[in-house]
């Protein structure tokens, strides 16, 4: 083994690392207290320190070393993996030429800006031409890169690699299957009492009540910290230093709380990875659907159980005695989970949001595989919302303008929360028979349910990849058969609908 070699390539990382720290400190600071009057300022410098890190991680000194590494038969697995996560990441960045990315990154701002003026104005023709373009150097900026797989595969791929347009279509033809008559069953239902739920909880009680739940949570103050953001976050420092960050909404109490529970989520999936691979490319999570897996496993698998609001509503209650006055914390977890087809997909039910990602996928395929326009996609929208979930929006903000996903030319991104939910019921359905799930949640044992994650998934960061992991946890290949079965004996439950 060339050592000094190898030590090179570890002096890189760790130089790469101190420029991604920084950056990210910037970036969190941004989001939560910075005052707005420096942003022009801050954005001059950060831009510098972000083209530094450009030149660090695009040096083809070092791809001359990792190629080099590459090639020494006794490098250990670790190292080969990580080299090879680099190499992807960085060919990627290199394939396109400067000037193209920095037009491309301008077209991005520019795009947000539209959106939001769009959005604020609830005028989509304003945002239409910018999509349009965003679409087209999308193209462009892949068309850079040497892969002869189809475009819309390439995006799906960067964000979950191993998936494509072939199995996602397996995926959400099972989903459409079972889930949309179960949605149709369930809003001719009785409906469940929710509207204690939306009294109004003053933010300070909120804010009381998370205290109490970071502390059952386990998330303390030794390695995680959470702030406040209009849309709440997860991101990572350095070793034993996660931040998350939630939003309080006067009239809707169960919000932050389960927002809480999913970034935590999040923070404990990074936080939780071997100590071996600390300041490398290895203690990254594997792909966005494995991050959502662990988010909305407990945000959803626990966070809305019984057992979990036996031990926490107590203190909820005792907060709010007179907004919450004779409601138990059975019908509280029923309200929590009460489920109805709406328009925005961030405040969708646990049912009713797959579809809501089943929208954006055919969207997305059709716009990319050029059957469907920018022109008129609004209404295109509107006619999927009728589909699926038998409501449309009557406003472009509620509708089409209500993610910035695709005004950051982000395509791709959305079916991996689809697939987060679905991997995280094969997870939970292996968690379950190996451990007492409802006896550690009622008995305020949240760290050992984290610590069973940590033995089966976390630990492993990204050495592996997702199909691999998920071999490991629970001895079979991913089976959304899983997903939807949960889903199916939930609601048939809650709504007491007959088999
Ligand atoms: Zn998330």
């Amino acid at each position: 083994m060339n050592e000094a070699l190898l030590k090179e390539y570890q002096d890189w990382i760790l130089k790469l690392s101190a420029y991604q720290m920084a950056l990210t400190v910037i970036g969190i600071d941004k989001q939560t207290v910075a005052p707005s009057g420096g942003a022009a300022y801050r954005d001059e410098r950060s831009s510098i320190l972000a083209g530094e890190l450009f030149s660090i991680e695009t040096d083809p000194h070092q791809v001359e070393v990792r190629k080099q590494l590459l090639r020494e038969a006794d490098l250990d697995g670790d190292t080969r993996k990580a080299v090879e996560l680099y190499d992807r990441e960085i060919s990627h960045i290199c394939s396109v030429p400067k000037d193209r990315f920095i037009a491309w990154t301008k077209l991005r701002n520019e795009s947000y800006e539209a959106w939001h003026r769009a959005k604020t104005e609830d005028n989509y023709s304003i945002f239409e031409p910018y999509l349009k373009q965003i679409i087209e150097t999308s193209r462009e900026m892949y068309g850079y890169r040497s892969s002869t797989a189809p475009l819309y595969d390439q995006m799906l791929d960067d964000y979950e690699p191993g998936m494509d347009q072939k199995q996602y279509d397996a995926f959400f033809d099972r989903l459409k299957e079972r889930l949309v008559p179960l949605i149709q069953k369930v809003v001719k239902a009785q409906p469940i009492e929710d509207s204690f739920l939306f009294r109004e909880y003053p933010v300070e009680g909120q804010k009381q009540f998370t205290e109490h739940l970071l502390s059952y949570l386990h998330f303390d103050s030794s390695w995680g910290y959470e702030n406040e953001t209009e849309h709440p976050f997860t991101d990572f420092i350095c070793e034993n230093d996660c931040r998350t960050t939630t939003k309080y909404r006067l009239n809707d109490v169960s919000s932050a709380i389960l927002s809480t529970v999913h970034e935590v989520g999040h923070a404990y999936y990074e936080h939780d990875c071997d100590p071996a691979y600390d300041g490398m490319i290895l203690s990254l999570g594997i792909s966005s659907g494995m991050h959502e897996s662990q988010s909305r496993l407990c945000e959803n698998y626990l966070g809305r159980t019984l057992p979990f609001w036996k031990a926490n509503y107590p203190a909820l209650q005792q907060i709010f005695p007179t907004q919450l006055n004779g409601v138990s914390a059975e019908s509280f977890t029923n309200a929590v989970n009460a489920s109805k087809p709406t328009l925005i997909r961030t405040e969708a039910d646990e049912l009713t949001y797959p579809m809501h990602i089943l929208i954006r996928y055919e969207l997305e395929k059709g716009l990319f595989n050029g059957t469907i326009s920018t022109v008129g996609l609004d209404r295109t929208w509107n006619q999927m919302y009728e589909k699926y979930l038998g409501i449309s929006s009557s406003t472009a903000r509620d509708g089409i303008l209500q993610d910035v996903h695709w005004a950051d030319g982000s395509f791709g991104y959305f079916p991996t929360y689809a697939l987060g939910s679905a991997f995280a019921a094969q997870f939970m359905n292996t968690m379950r028979s190996s451990i007492d799930v409802d006896g550690l949640l009622e008995n305020g044992h949240y760290d050992e349910l984290m610590g069973w994650l940590k033995e089966h998934i976390h630990t492993y960061g990204c050495r592996y990849d997702a199909s691999e992991v998920m071999m490991k946890a629970t001895g079979e290949a991913f089976n959304p058969d899983y997903y939807l079965d949960y889903l199916e004996t939930k609601y048939r439950n809650l709504y007491h609908l007959e088999y």
